[in-house]
This record gives structure tokens, C-alpha cells and sequence, in this order.
């Protein structure tokens, strides 16, 4: 299929350049650095299908503009889908297609490297050493063995979360919609939402940002966890209210907070801006915290999943071309 390949990084090219070499009938790949937007939509001008990838926004207007230039159908280079308007590219025929799984165990692993960074201050420890300042003032942190870490969301990633704190020897609570026999058959303890939020140490957010998870982590939830929590989101940033977690930051509420995404990082994340002022206010204030770990939704970024997205994005716009169809076709419902 002839391809509009939208937010191109070098890593992109790099592995979706050799996944097509491989195939029977190689796919026609256009590369643009530009993200999607009203002013480059037009880019996708004789094109069949359009590559997006998580900050890329493809809204009704989008989808329209797609249809009127002839585009038939949307992959996006991601599981997430909350970016694109999926009713309306229902409704002027274009297909959406995803890549549903690209290495969970990634994703998670990274949930804990900002567990445990944050919890050991080894971000703090590398500094200090080489300034040959060998002083542990400040570095204090805690045995994760015995505490309570509670996973919400317990699809792909959660559970791959779960099954490690459940190593670290923690006591794993978990909330999810559908409750998982096998994670509760290996020792992972399923609560409600209310339980999960007033009994973890540590909290990790693993569900999808829908309506019903839009701020789950507001200022109500957050006056009934534990004093001093710790809460890591690597899912979608409007899971949280940036502006009720800098309030409990401050008062000392949430005790560590480790961020890969953040509500506003349309327009900030995946993008050198060393030379700009930061003019977001809320994220320039969450920097000020020693106890703030924020990474630019780096979560996937795995050698791993990079190589799965590709093979899936190509096999999707292949089963599209072939058959009209794809089983990774996001359902409207
Ligand atoms: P998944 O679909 O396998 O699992 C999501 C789980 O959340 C499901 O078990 C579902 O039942 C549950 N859920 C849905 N609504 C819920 C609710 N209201 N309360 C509690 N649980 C609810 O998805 P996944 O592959 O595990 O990915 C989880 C999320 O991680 C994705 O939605 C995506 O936003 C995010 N993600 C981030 C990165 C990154 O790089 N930071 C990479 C991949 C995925």
C-alpha cells in the first residue's frame, strides 16, 4: 500500500525500512518528520493509508480531510487508539488498525525502573559520585519486600507488572474490570478501586485512558491513599490531574511520582527542545520536585517492540490490502 508514514524518528525508518525489505510484496513507504496536523493533513495527498503514530490527532476533521484525498485506512504504530477519532473514521469508511502488544514486559520493566530509581535515588547517586560527593544524606529509601504495590489495570502490562513486584516479594493488590484467575492463583490480591487507592505504598497505572479512567488520580482519590505514596503512571497522562497531583506533591501526600506520560505532552514529548522555553507551567513546576521522575513516554522503547511495531504495522496494512480485513481492526464499539 502507498504510505504516508506521519512523526518519523530516525528509529522508525530503522526498523521499518528492513521489515518491508522482507516482504513478499513490499509496501510503498513515504517518510515525513512532521507529526499530523491540520496544516500537513494535505501530505497525505495520494496516499491509500496513513502511518500515525501516539501524538499524532487524528479527529473528525482529520478523518474527514483523509477521505476527501482518497486515503482508505489508518495504522497506528501504537496499541493505544484514544488519539483518533474512531467513530468518525468509522463512519467515512477507513479501517483503523493497531498494533494490540509490542513487548508488555518492556513497558513494565519500565514502570519499575522509576519505582526504583526514585525509591534507591540512584538518579541523585550518579550526580552526587561524579562530584566526588560521596554523602548519603537524602538518599534514604525503602525495602519494596513487604510493601504493598497495587497495579491498576492487569491487561498485558499490568499483569507483566504484577508477576515482578510479586518477585520483589511485595503484597500485590490489583484492580481491573475483569479479574484475572491466573494472577489470582499466583498470589495477586483483586480489590476495588477504593481498596487498592487506601492500602498501596505503591501504585502503578496499567488501564487505558477511556472516559471512565479520564483523571481516575484526582484530588478525591488522592486524599484517600496513604500518606507518602508512591504513584508511577507509564500509561496515558490524563489517567491523573496534573494539577491535584502537584497539589499532593507539595503536601507531601504523594511521596515519590514517576511519570512516561504526561497529560499535556502533545507538543512537548519526542522532540529536542533544549533551545525553547518551556512555557508549560504545571510541567516546568513538577521538574522543581527532587522527588519527581519524569521520562518522555519512553516506556516501549525497546529494540524489542520497536521490531514488533514495525512487523505488525506492515502486516496490518498487508491484511488490509489483501483481504479488506485485519484482526488488529480497532472496533468501533
Ligand atoms: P490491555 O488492553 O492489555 O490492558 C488494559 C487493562 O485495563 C484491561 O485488563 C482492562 O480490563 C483494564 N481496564 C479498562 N478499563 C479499566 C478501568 N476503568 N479500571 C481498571 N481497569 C480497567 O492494555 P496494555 O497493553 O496492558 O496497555 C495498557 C496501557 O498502557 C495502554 O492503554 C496504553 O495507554 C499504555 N501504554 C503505554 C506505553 C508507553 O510507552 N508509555 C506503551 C504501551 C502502552
Amino acid at each position: 500500500m502507498k504510505t504516508a508514514v506521519f512523526s518519523t524518528k530516525p528509529y522508525d525508518r530503522r526498523y521499518l525500512e528492513p521489515a518491508n525489505a522482507t516482504l513478499d510484496q513490499p509496501h510503498e513507504l513515504e517518510f515525513f518528520e512532521s507529526g499530523l496536523h491540520p496544516n500537513t493533513v494535505g501530505l497525505a495527498e495520494g496516499f491509500e493509508a496513513v502511518c500515525v503514530f501516539v501524538n499524532d490527532h487524528v479527529d473528525r476533521p482529520i478523518v474527514e480531510q483523509f477521505a476527501a484525498l482518497g486515503v482508505k485506512a489508518i495504522a497506528t504504530r501504537s496499541a493505544g487508539f484514544n488519539h483518533i477519532d474512531i467513530q468518525a473514521a468509522d463512519k467515512c469508511g477507513l479501517p483503523v488498525v493497531r498494533v494490540p502488544a509490542y513487548a508488555p514486559e518492556g513497558v513494565a520493566e519500565h514502570a519499575i525502573a522509576l519505582m526504583l530509581t526514585l525509591n534507591r535515588k540512584t538518579h541523585r547517586a550518579y550526580n552526587r559520585v561524579r562530584e566526588s560527593n560521596f554523602s548519603l544524606t537524602g538518599l534514604i529509601g525503602f525495602d519494596m519486600h513487604g510493601k504493598t504495590a497495587g497495579v491498576v489495570g492487569t491487561g498485558k502490562i499490568g499483569a507483566a507488572a504484577a508477576r515482578i513486584l510479586l518477585g520483589f516479594g511485595c503484597h500485590v493488590l490489583a484492580h481491573d474490570r475483569s479479574p484475572r484467575e491466573d494472577l489470582a492463583a499466583a498470589g495477586v490480591e483483586f480489590v476495588c478501586f477504593d481498596e487498592l487507592a487506601a492500602e498501596s505504598d505503591i501504585i502503578t497505572l496499567h488501564c487505558p485512558l477511556v472516559e471512565a479512567t479520564h483523571h481516575l488520580i484526582n484530588a478525591e482519590s488522592l486524599a484517600k491513599m496513604k500518606e507518602g505514596v508512591m504513584l508511577i503512571n507509564t500509561s496515558r497522562g490524563a489517567l491523573i490531574d496534573t494539577d491535584a497531583v502537584i497539589d499532593a506533591v507539595k503536601a507531601g501526600k504523594v511521596g515519590h511520582l514517576g511519570l512516561d506520560v504526561y497529560e499535556e505532552e502533545d507538543g512537548l514529548f519526542f522532540e529536542d527542545r533544549s533551545d525553547e522555553l518551556l512555557q508549560d507551567d504545571d510541567f516546568a513546576r513538577l521538574l522543581t520536585f527532587p522527588n519527581v521522575l519524569i521520562t518522555g513516554h519512553q516506556a516501549f522503547f525497546t529494540a524489542e517492540a520497536l521490531t514488533q511495531i514495525a512487523e505488525v504495522t506492515l502486516d496490518n496494512l498487508t491484511d488490509l490490502e489483501s483481504s479488506g480485513t485485519c484482526d488488529n481492526r480497532v472496533s468501533v464499539s
